[in-house]
C-alpha cells in the first residue's frame, strides 16, 4: 500500500483527480506541480492512512508509514538543500489537515515546525533577520500548542492564553500592536509561552523536530474525529470514512522582511461573479495576519485598492502611501501572480480561490480550490465561462446549488448594511428574503397599519388561518413556535414573503404588546429586520435591494428546461401567486388549497353559517353563498393558468379552524344567523378535538357532508364551463384529501362525477377534467393500487404522510427536532427533506403499485419537499411527472429536476 504521495519541482506523484486518497488539498497541491505552477515541496500521506489510525490505532500506523515518511522529509531536503532536524542548516515545515472536502472543524495548520532555541538562532543569522527567526518560533509554539497540545480554549468567550500572555507583555511595553514587539520581547514570549505549555500539560515543549512532527500527523488524524468534526460531517452528509489526508510542506516565510508577503486571492469575484482578478495581501507577515485582522490587508490589483480606498473614504494619496497594492508594491510578482490565476482558472475551468506567500522577492502558492460564491456569482461565472468556451451547458447546469437561486429571487440585504447590524435573535430560516419593518402583533393591526403605508413585521407565537390577511400586507413574519412546515411558514412561502419561524428565544407578550429579544424589550411600532434566508433577526432598520430576474438568471433556468425531464408545477391559492409562479416557470398548478379562500373578506361569515348549520337544509343555503365566491375564484385561476392543468384541492382543514375563538365573534356569528349565543358557542366548543390532525378533516368532511364536495365540484365545473366559453384553455383537475381507504376516495369520486355530469346536462356543454386524490396517509401508501383504480392521478402530501409516517406532529416537532439533529438521532428535518429511506419507500411503493394497477396514472408531489433540491432529485429517480411547490421555489425545483436528469446521464 502506498501510504504517501510527494510533490515538488514540478513533480508529482498524486493528481487533481485524486481527492478522495489525498484530501483536496493535497491533491491540488500536487497537480499544481505537474502544471508548471510554483509549489513549495512536500508530501501528503493519505486518507488511507487516516482509516488505518482509527482502526487499528497509532502505534500500528507509525510502525507501516515511519520508514516512508522519514523518506519523504529526505525529499523535501533534496528539493531545499535544508535539513530537518539540523541547527546548521535547518529546513521547517508546515502540516496542514485536508480532508477530500474541505470541512471546518478540523485541525487547521501548524507553520515553522521543526524549531527550536538553536535553531531559531540559526535561522536569525542566516536571513540576517532575528526578528524574523524569534517571530516564526513564537508563532510555532503558540499554534502548536493550541492545536497540536490542545490549549486552544473551547469556549468563545475564554482568552487564549498564549494570546492572553502577549497582551500582558504589550500592556507593560506600553505598545499597542504585535509588530510593536521586538526581539527581546519575542524571546521572552517564547520563554513564557513554553512555561505555559509545561504548566498546561505537565511536559516540555518537544524540542526535537521529529518529535514534533509526529505530535502535528497524530493532530491532524485525531481531530477527524473531533466534536466540531463529527458533527460537520452529520449535518453534511460526508461520509464518516473518508478520513484526512495530512500535508506536509517546506516552509516559504511572508515575514522574512519587506520583500516578503503573504495573501489570499480570487480569479473572479466571489461576490458578484465579475471576472476581476481580486485579493488581499499583508508585507511581512504570515498566513494568519490576513485574516487576524490586526493590520489592515492591502489590495492585490490597483483596480481592487482604488476602489477599495474609495470605499473607506480614503484619498488616493494616502492610498499609494499607506495602502499601495500588490502591483504597485512588487510588480514583478503581480504580473507573476495575475499569471498564475489565469493559467490555474484555465486549467481548473472554475473560479479559484488561492493562497500564496512571497519569500525574498519569491512568488509560490500553496493552495488553490474552487472558490465558495454567492449564488448571484455562482449564475454570472457558470455563464461567463460557458461563454468563453471553458465549460459546457451541462456542466453549467451542474455547477449550480439549485438552494442558492433563493438569494437571486428575493428582495436581500444590503451587505454593507448588515455587516453593522445587530442580531438579536435566530429562529428557522422558513422562507426567504429580506424584510424590515414595524412590529405589529395582531392581524387586524397589521392591516390597519398597512392602510397608512407603514412596513410591518407581524410578530407571533405562532400563526393561523384568522392571521392570513395580515400576513399577507405584512413585509415579513416572525414566529416564536413552529416549524418548517407550520402554518406561518407554509403560507409564508406561498406568498413568497418573508418568514423567520420557531425563534424559540423570542419571549412574546401579547397583553403588553411587546416582544423580548436577547435582554431587549420591543414595543408595537419599534423596527426589526428579518431575514428569512438565515433565520436571523436584526435590531432596527436594515436596507435592503431588490434582485434582477433577468440576463445570466434568465440564460441558467432557459438551459434548466432544456435539459429537465420531469415537470414543475406550483403551490398556489390565488391568481396573483399562480401569475407570479408562472413568470417563475411553473408549468401548472398542482395543489389549489381551497381552505385558504374562505377566509378572504366576508367568505368567512358564510363559511361559518355553513359549519354551525344545524341542518343538511341550512347547510346547504350556506354553500349556496360561497359556490359564487369559490367560482369565482376559480375562474381567476384558471385564466392565469391558461394553457396549463390547474389541481384544486377539497376542503382539508378541521372545521374548528374556521370557527370564531373569541365571544365578541361568536356574538356576532350568532347575531347573523339568528341564533343564541350558548348556542353557537356550544357548537363551536363542540368542534374542538383533541388531535385536529387526525380527526375530522380532509376526505372525512366530504364524505360525511357531501353536499360540501357537491358545492366545490360544481363550483369548479361551472367555472371551468365559464372561461372555457370565454377562450381559455383550462385543463381542471378535482383532488380529494387524506384518503386512506379505496371506499373514501370511490364515494368523493362518484359525487364529483355525479355533479359534473349534472352541471354539464344543466349548461348543455362539457369540459375534460380529471379526478385524483393526494397520498399523505400511509395506509393509502400501502394500499395504492386499489385506489388507482378509481382516479386519474395522486400527488404525493408528503407533509401529512411525513407526519404520520414518524409520528411527528408537524406543529409540534420543532421542539425536538432540532435537539434530534444535535444528537445525530436524525440527519434533518424531515419535514424539509425527504425521508427516502422511510417514508421515500411509501412513495416509491405507492408510485409503482399505482402504476400497476393504473397504468396512465399521473404521479406528482405537492408537500414542502417538492421545492426542496435533493428531494426533487429523488422524485426524478423515482419517475415522477411533476413535483409542486410553493412559487418562489419553482426556480429551484427546475434547476433540480434538470440536474437530476443530466446527473442520471
Ligand atoms: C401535505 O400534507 O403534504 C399537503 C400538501 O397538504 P397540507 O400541507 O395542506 O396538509
Ligand atoms: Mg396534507
Amino acid at each position: 500500500m502506498k501510504t504517501i504521495y510527494t510533490f515538488g519541482n514540478g513533480h508529482a506523484e498524486g493528481r487533481a483527480d485524486m481527492k478522495i486518497l489525498l484530501g483536496g488539498k493535497g491533491a491540488n497541491l500536487a497537480e499544481m506541480n505537474l502544471i508548471g505552477v510554483p509549489v513549495p515541496p512536500g508530501f501528503t500521506i493519505t486518507t488511507e492512512v487516516c482509516r488505518l489510525y482509527n482502526e487499528k490505532g497509532r502505534e500500528a500506523v507509525v510502525e507501516m508509514i515511519k520508514d516512508d515518511v522519514m523518506k519523504s522529509v529526505a525529499h523535501i531536503e533534496n528539493l531545499t538543500g535544508n535539513k530537518f532536524n539540523d541547527p546548521s542548516n535547518p529546513q521547517l515545515v508546515s502540516v496542514r489537515s485536508g480532508a477530500p472536502v474541505s470541512m471546518p472543524g478540523m485541525m487547521d495548520t501548524v507553520l515553522n515546525l521543526g524549531i527550536n532555541d538553536e535553531v531559531a538562532e540559526t535561522l536569525a543569522q542566516k536571513s540576517g533577520n532575528p526578528r524574523f527567526a524569534w517571530d516564526s518560533y513564537r508563532r510555532f509554539v503558540q499554534m502548536y500548542g493550541d492545536v497540536v497540545l490542545g490549549m486552544k480554549p473551547t469556549n468563545k468567550t475564554d482568552i487564549d492564553p498564549f494570546e492572553a500572555i502577549i497582551e500582558e507583555l504589550k500592556e507593560k511595553k506600553g505598545v499597542q500592536f504585535d509588530t510593536d514587539l521586538d526581539v527581546d520581547d519575542l524571546k521572552e514570549l517564547v520563554v513564557r509561552f513554553k512555561a505555559a505549555v509545561k504548566e498546561n500539560t505537565g511536559k516540555d515543549f518537544p524540542t526535537d523536530a521529529y518529535d514534533q512532527l509526529w505530535g502535528a500527523i497524530y493532530a491532524v488524524f485525531d481531530s477527524w474525529n473531533n466534536e466540531r468534526a463529527i458533527l460537520y460531517r452529520r449535518m453534511n452528509q460526508i461520509p464518516e470514512d473518508y478520513g484526512t489526508a495530512v500535508n506536509v510542506q517546506a516552509m516559504v516565510y511572508g515575514n522574512m522582511g519587506n520583500n516578503s508577503a503573504t495573501g489570499v486571492c480570487f480569479s473572479r469575484d466571489a461576490a458578484t461573479g465579475e471576472d476581476l482578478f481580486n485579493g488581499e495581501y499583508l508585507i511581512n507577515a504570515q498566513g494568519e495576519d490576513v485574516v487576524a485582522g490586526v493590520r489592515t490587508p492591502q489590495q492585490i490589483m490597483t483596480v481592487g485598492s482604488r476602489r477599495w480606498a474609495e470605499m473607506q473614504g480614503i484619498s488616493e494619496e494616502e492610498r499609494v502611501a499607506k495602502y499601495p497594492s500588490l502591483e504597485e508594491s512588487m510588480p514583478e510578482c503581480a504580473k507573476q501572480l495575475v499569471e498564475i490565476q489565469q493559467k490555474l482558472e484555465d486549467h481548473y475551468r472554475d473560479m479559484q480561490d488561492m493562497e500564496f506567500t512571497i519569500q525574498d522577492g519569491k512568488l509560490w502558492l500553496l493552495q488553490t480550490r474552487n472558490g465558495k460564491r454567492t449564488g448571484a456569482a455562482m449564475v454570472k461565472i457558470a455563464m461567463d465561462l460557458l461563454r468563453e468556451g471553458a465549460i459546457d451547458e451541462k456542466t453549467v447546469i451542474k455547477r449550480m446549488e439549485p438552494g442558492k437561486l433563493d438569494e437571486l429571487l428575493h428582495p436581500v440585504f444590503d451587505k454593507s448594511a448588515v455587516k453593522n447590524a445587530k442580531v438579536m435573535a435566530k429562529g428557522l430560516p422558513a422562507s426567504p428574503g429580506a424584510a424590515t419593518g414595524q412590529i405589529v402583533f395582531f392581524a387586524d393591526d397589521a392591516e390597519e397599519w398597512a392602510s397608512r403605508k407603514k412596513k410591518v413585521i407581524m410578530v407571533r407565537l405562532e400563526t393561523s388561518p384568522e392571521d392570513l390577511r395580515g400576513m399577507s400586507v405584512a413585509q415579513g413574519i416572525l414566529t416564536a413556535r413552529g416549524g418548517m412546515t407550520s402554518h406561518a411558514a407554509v403560507v409564508a412561502r406561498g406568498m413568497g414573503k418573508c418568514c423567520v419561524s420557531g425563534a424559540g428565544t423570542i419571549k412574546v407578550d401579547y397583553k403588553a404588546r411587546t416582544v423580548e429579544m436577547n435582554g431587549k424589550t420591543y414595543n408595537e411600532g419599534e423596527w426589526i429586520s428579518i431575514n428569512g434566508s438565515t433565520g436571523e433577526v436584526y435590531d432596527g432598520q436594515v436596507a435592503t435591494v431588490d434582485p434582477d430576474l433577468g440576463g445570466d438568471y434568465a440564460a441558467v433556468m432557459a438551459l434548466a428546461e432544456k435539459y429537465s425531464k420531469m415537470d414543475v408545477y406550483t403551490n398556489a391559492d390565488s391568481p396573483r401567486d399562480a401569475m407570479k409562479a408562472r413568470e417563475l416557470g411553473a408549468h401548472g398548478i398542482g395543489l389549489c388549497r381551497t381552505e385558504h379562500m374562505f377566509f378572504e373578506g366576508d367568505r368567512i361569515k358564510a363559511m361559518r353559517e355553513m359549519i354551525i348549520a344545524p341542518d343538511e337544509e341550512s347547510r346547504r343555503v350556506a354553500l349556496a353563498k360561497l359556490l359564487p365566491l369559490q367560482r369565482g375564484d376559480f375562474e381567476g385561476i384558471f385564466k392565469a393558468m391558461d394553457g396549463y392543468e390547474v389541481t384544486i384541492r377539497l376542503l382539508d382543514p378541521p372545521l374548528h379552524e374556521f370557527v370564531p375563538h373569541q365571544l365578541e365573534t361568536m356574538r356576532e356569528l350568532a347575531e347573523e344567523t339568528g341564533r343564541k349565543l350558548e348556542e353557537v358557542k356550544l357548537i363551536c366548543d363542540g368542534l374542538e378535538e383533541f388531535n385536529p390532525m387526525l380527526g375530522h378533516r380532509g376526505c372525512r368532511l366530504g364524505n360525511t357532508y357531501p353536499e360540501i364536495t357537491e358545492m366545490q365540484a360544481r363550483a369548479i365545473i361551472e367555472a371551468a364551463l365559464n372561461v372555457k366559453a370565454a377562450g381559455v384553455d383550462v385543463h381542471p383537475k378535482i383532488m380529494v384529501p387524506l384518503i386512506g381507504v379505496k371506499a373514501e376516495i370511490k364515494m368523493q369520486a362518484d359525487i364529483i362525477n355525479a355533479t359534473a355530469q349534472k352541471v354539464f346536462a344543466e349548461r348543455g356543454e362539457t369540459v375534460a377534467y380529471k379526478v385524483g386524490t393526494m397520498i399523505e396517509i400511509p395506509r393509502a401508501a400501502l394500499v395504492a393500487d386499489q385506489i388507482a383504480e378509481v382516479v386519474d392521478f395522486f400527488s404525493f402530501g408528503t407533509n401529512d404522510l411525513t407526519q404520520m409516517t414518524f409520528g411527528y406532529s408537524r406543529d409540534d416537532a420543532g421542539k425536538f427536532l432540532a435537539i434530534y439533529k444535535e444528537l445525530g438521532i436524525l440527519k434533518e428535518d424531515p419535514f424539509q427533506v425527504l425521508d427516502q429511506e422511510g417514508v421515500g419507500q411509501l412513495v416509491e411503493m405507492a408510485t409503482r403499485k399505482g402504476r400497476a394497477a393504473n397504468p396512465d396514472l399521473n404521479v406528482g408531489i405537492c408537500g414542502e419537499h417538492g421545492g426542496e433540491p435533493k428531494s426533487v432529485k429523488f422524485c426524478n429517480k423515482l419517475n415522477l411527472n411533476y413535483v409542486s411547490c410553493s412559487p418562489y421555489r419553482v426556480p429551484i425545483a427546475r434547476l433540480a429536476a434538470a440536474q437530476a436528469a443530466v446527473e442520471a446521464e
